[in-house]
């Protein structure tokens, strides 16, 4: 599909004479659609919440707008859980997905009330030092080994994951948790991220569904939840295929309705922890063209870098860039769009056809909403850049300002290199 950015060129320029480019723009009216399309989709199920990973946009505005539509935090971390707290996501509004997880973070989950989902079955007795008095419910997250295909296609190697356990440590874990008083039970298991088929949910559902079904009849628990985690992915290139939540929704209450009802276990409600699927279409990385070199090949140098946008250079990762003003100009050049880290691996394009581009111009760089900003890093002594929300009614809102020397210093001492006077 051709992909058309959410902000103009006139818009980009207001917001850039009060906030300097670089900076991370996301667009409020296409998150609040895209989250009632997913409720929508899931309306079948009664219990259905999507817990958004945090770490994928950490900013409470966003959080904000999320919540509003019904969605709880997903956190993984101490510090994204006080995010959630900031918000008013206490107790069952929030899952507690961790892994190699500190005491302080446990505690943390354990204090809010939070659904807390175990990555080993070793986490029971961390979890039992920790509580007071254990929770009703518990989630336990399940690692099924080998590797995950959907039809015939290898999607990923859960053998070499480090998370969750096998459906043994699950049962005895079950066991263990019942005779601490724990009641309810959820099970989890991330098996694939960024999957453009509308066949990862319904296949990973079936999958979790089944477990259910075995670790009921093993242990006499009551599941109470299936949490399908994150994994929706998005059409980051135009021609790549993008997933349909109607369809995706559709086949998980097929499947749901084959193996879960049959047992009697329909009050089995639907969880989800996505993060890219709510997020990543609504932000652009809006930045200035600083620099043009041509050498053996023709660079666009931006005032943005992999600090900014870390994907690109991590996976080497496919943005579409879109030069404002030139959406409709032919792609007669070719250009590398590079930022300006001492690493060659900072290329936000390499070989693109692209518009003719000019010293000045302004690019959006699209589908950063997710694991954009969050990734950022002060490599190069690069500063984070703001992070700006475009409103429903065409206004917009400074939601992170950007880093400034002082932020860059704040963790550093000086005095000791200070001249003495
Ligand atoms: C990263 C993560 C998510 C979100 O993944 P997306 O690919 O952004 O949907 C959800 N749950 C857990 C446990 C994660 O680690």
């Amino acid at each position: 599909m051709k992909k058309t950015p959410f902000i103009t060129l006139e818009k980009a320029r207001e917001i850039s004479a009060q906030i300097p480019t670089p900076f991370h723009v996301y667009d409020e009216a296409g998150i609040r659609a895209n989250a009632r399309a997913l409720k929508q989709a899931f309306a079948w199920n009664k219990g259905f919440r999507e817990y958004f990973a945090v770490k994928a946009t950490p900013n409470p505005y966003i959080l904000q707008v999320l919540k509003e539509e019904g969605c709880g935090c997903d956190c993984s971390s101490y510090t994204e859980l006080l995010l959630a707290e900031a918000v008013g996501c206490t107790g069952h509004d929030v899952m507690f997905s961790s892994n190699v997880t500190p005491e302080q973070d446990m505690q943390k989950a354990y204090d809010m009330g939070a659904y807390i989902n175990l990555d080993d079955a070793t986490h029971v007795d961390f979890l039992e030092k920790i509580a007071d008095k254990m929770p009703e419910t518990v989630c336990l997250r399940y690692n099924p080994g080998g590797s995950f295909t959907i039809s015939n296609t290898i999607m990923d190697m859960p053998r070499d994951a480090k998370y969750g356990m096998t459906e043994d440590q699950m049962a005895g874990a079950i066991n263990r948790l019942q005779k601490l008083g724990v009641k309810h039970f959820g099970i989890h298991a991330f098996l694939a991220s960024n999957t453009t088929t509308n066949e990862y949910y319904p296949e990973l559902a079936s999958n979790l569904f089944r477990l259910a079904v075995r670790l009921k009849n093993a242990t006499g628990a009551h599941i109470s939840f299936v949490n399908l985690s994150g994994g929706i992915g998005v059409d980051y290139r135009p021609e790549q295929p993008c997933c349909n939540i109607s369809i995706i929704g559709e086949g998980v209450r097929q499947r749901y309705e084959q193996i879960l009802t049959p047992n009697g276990m329909n009050d089995i409600a639907i969880f989800t922890e996505l993060g890219r699927f709510m997020l990543a279409p609504y932000g652009h990385l809006v930045a200035t063209v600083l620099h043009q070199k041509h050498i053996y090949r023709e660079y666009v140098g931006l005032d943005a870098c992999a600090a900014d946008l870390m994907r690109p250079a991590m996976y080497g990762a496919y943005h579409h860039i879109t030069v404002l003003g030139k959406e409709d100009a032919i792609l007669d050049h070719v250009y590398d769009v590079t930022g300006g880290l001492c690493e060659n691996n900072d290329k936000f394009a390499i070989e693109r056809s692209l518009p003719q581009i000019d010293i000045g111009d302004l690019v959006a760089i699209h589908d950063t909403g997710a694991h954009g900003h969050s990734m950022g890093y002060n490599y190069n002594g690069k500063l984070r850049s703001a992070e700006v929300l475009l409103r429903e009614d065409g206004s917009f809102l400074l939601i992170r300002r950007a880093e400034t020397p002082a932020d860059y210093f704040a963790t550093l001492d000086c005095t000791p290199f200070m001249p003495k006077c």
